[in-house]
């Protein structure tokens, strides 16, 4: 699985980061940095759920094999 931010719709809430700090931190400003793009299996669940609790959709799972 991929993972990327949107940094035009990152607003900054830190809900990502919270949730999911294997996977995402914060930058300066207080937005989103993905640590890992290239999401292991096993923090796949984590970068999922960060996704699913940012409230602006700035971050874009790619599972690859699905359409
Ligand atoms: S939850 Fe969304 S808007 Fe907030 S810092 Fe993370 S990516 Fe940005």
């Amino acid at each position: 699985m991929k993972v990327r931010v949107d940094a035009a719709a990152c607003v900054g809430h830190g809900r990502c980061y919270v949730l999911a700090p294997e996977v995402y931190e914060d930058d300066a400003r207080g937005h989103c940095v993905v640590t890992k793009p290239d999401v292991p299996r096993e923090l796949e669940p984590k970068a999922r759920l960060g996704a699913q609790n940012c409230p602006e959709q700035a971050l874009h799972l790619d599972d690859g094999d699905v359409g």
